[in-house]
Parts: C-alpha cells; structure tokens; sequence
C-alpha cells in the first residue's frame, strides 16, 4: 500500500506507529501530524457516536452535577472572546449536540447558531434555538438563511476538529463564514502536551473517532495556510467532579485510570466526588483571527 499523503505539510513519509482497536495510527515525521489511515467507514462512526456519547457525560447519573462542570467548561471558552464580542452578535458550536454551549451563548445576550452531525441532538436543538440556526451536517455542506459567508463573530469548535474527515476544508469553512475581524476558537487534544508525552500509546484521546491529532506547531501551519492571523495558545482546561471522571473511564476503558478511577470511587465521600476541579486534559485551546478589513 502506498504511504498516506500529509493533510497538513503534504509529504509522503508517514510511518504507522500503533494498532489499536482496528485502526491504523500514522505519524508525519516532517509535521508531526498524527492521523489514523485509512479512515474508519460511515458505519462504524455512526455506531460509536450513537447514544454512547451521552452515556460519558454521565448524564444518566447525575444530569445536575455533569452540567455545572460543563458550564464552568463552557464559561471559561466564551470568556475568552468576550471583548470583541457584543450583545447579539453571532456564535456557531460546531457539534453543539443538544446545545449546551450554545444555551450559554443565548443567556449571555449573543444570537445562537449550530451545526450537527445527530438527528436526535439536531432535534433538540432546533426546538430550542429555531429552524434556521440549526444545521444537520458538516461545516464546509453547512446551509444558513442568514447567509454563505462573513456571517458569525466567533465560531468554536470544541472536540469537533480532531473528528472530522478533511480538517483543512472545515476550517476553510470557519473561515469562510466568521465576519473579518471574527474569531475561531478551537479546543482539540494537543500531541506537543505533557500528559502525551508521559503517556505514549496510552493517552487517553488515541480513539477510534479522532482521526486527526494536531501539535501546537501544525495546527498553527494550518491555520496560517487556511488564512487565518493572530493564532495563540492556551492550556485546555476543563471542569470536572470526580464522579464525572469516573463515569469517563467507565465508557471509554483504559487498563491504568478505569481501575483507579474505580478504586478513588469507592473510597471518596459522598461530598468529594462531587467536588468540582479544574485540570488540564491534554489539550490545547487555539484562537484565531480572520483578518479584518483594510482600510
Ligand atoms: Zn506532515
């Protein structure tokens, strides 16, 4: 078989470095970009994303505690961008599911706009922000009455762009539809973290439906090369309670944390599992900025 072309830096000299699950896991030695090649098929992607996502959230157990935490999440996200932000302006999720974020967004005064891929979570999150701010798809397919291009102040994409098939298109897509000026905030794992480097093939984010894993370095040629500008870094942090986490590992097993997670369970106070904390995930926050205007 032939070598996989880089989606990023185009070479042709990624090495395959892990079997896991079924999948074959690619690293470009020029970029770094990691990948999994070939893609798993439409069925089997369809398999993973039905229902077990809301299983992880832990939302059978605790619906109150989960969406606090997730909240929390979601604030610190928003509060990033909040100074070029103004009151009705307008936001796209990409992946909203039911719309948590996005239910933030309304409270906070802004217009709320999603894509997903979902039928049961575009349902949903029609009903509560309307027909036409709603789109069931991919960003590149996306349709919206308010318009093509040069529509939305901020677009973010939360654990949304290590899932989809063709990331250069989706963020040409970003670009595309963010106004000049507009800010793209993506939250995706990040290959160049610490918890990657302590935990090799274990890390936690290797999985059958991330196809793509960025390093702060390749992500920001992409950006760079879709025309974005002004492209900083944060650490991902988010929100959690231990109960949370617990029901994390329960879903998606690991053979070092399920364990654990499942020992601290049984021995944490009714109080601390649902004590909420902030840790960093292995994951890197990315601003951009679609150029503004010259006068
Ligand atoms: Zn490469």
């Amino acid at each position: 078989m032939e070598n996989p072309v880089c989606h990023i830096c185009a070479g042709r000299n990624a090495k395959l470095f892990m079997k896991k699950n079924g999948s074959s896991f690619f690293r470009c030695p020029d970029c770094k970009l990691e990948f999994i090649f070939p893609q798993p098929d439409d069925a089997t992607l369809t398999e993973i994303y039905s229902g077990k996502y809301y299983d992880a959230w832990g939302l059978h157990i605790d619906s109150q505690t989960a969406e606090k935490s997730k909240r929390l999440t979601f604030e610190y996200r928003l509060n990033l961008v909040k100074n070029i932000l103004n009151r009705g302006d307008k936001i796209l999720d990409c992946g909203c599911a039911t719309g948590f974020f996005l239910d933030l967004a309304k409270q906070k005064g802004y217009t709320p706009y999603g894509i997903e891929i979902s039928d049961y979570a575009v349902q949903i999150a029609k009903e509560k922000f309307g027909d036409e701010n709603v789109f069931k798809g991919n960003l590149e397919d996306a349709y919206f009455v308010a318009g093509q291009a040069d529509i939305f102040d901020a677009v973010f994409m939360t654990d949304y762009l290590e899932h989809v098939r063709n990331p250069r298109q989706t963020v040409s897509a970003a670009f595309r539809f963010l106004k000049p000026g507009g800010m793209l905030v993506i939250t995706t794992p990040d290959t160049s973290s610490l918890s990657k480097s302590f935990l090799g093939k274990s890390w936690i984010h290797y999985k059958t439906e991330h196809l793509f894993y960025f390093s702060r370095k390749n992500i920001g040629r992409l950006l760079v090369q879709t025309q974005f500008a002004d492209v900083n870094f944060k650490k991902g942090i988010k929100y959690f309670t231990p109960e949370y986490v617990f029901h994390q590992f329960n879903v998606y097993r690991h053979p070092v944390f399920t364990p654990l997670a499942r020992l601290f369970y049984r021995m944490a106070p009714g109080s601390l599992r649902k004590k909420i904390f902030s840790i960093s995930t292995g994951e890197m926050l990315v601003l951009a900025r679609k150029p503004a205007l010259k006068n």
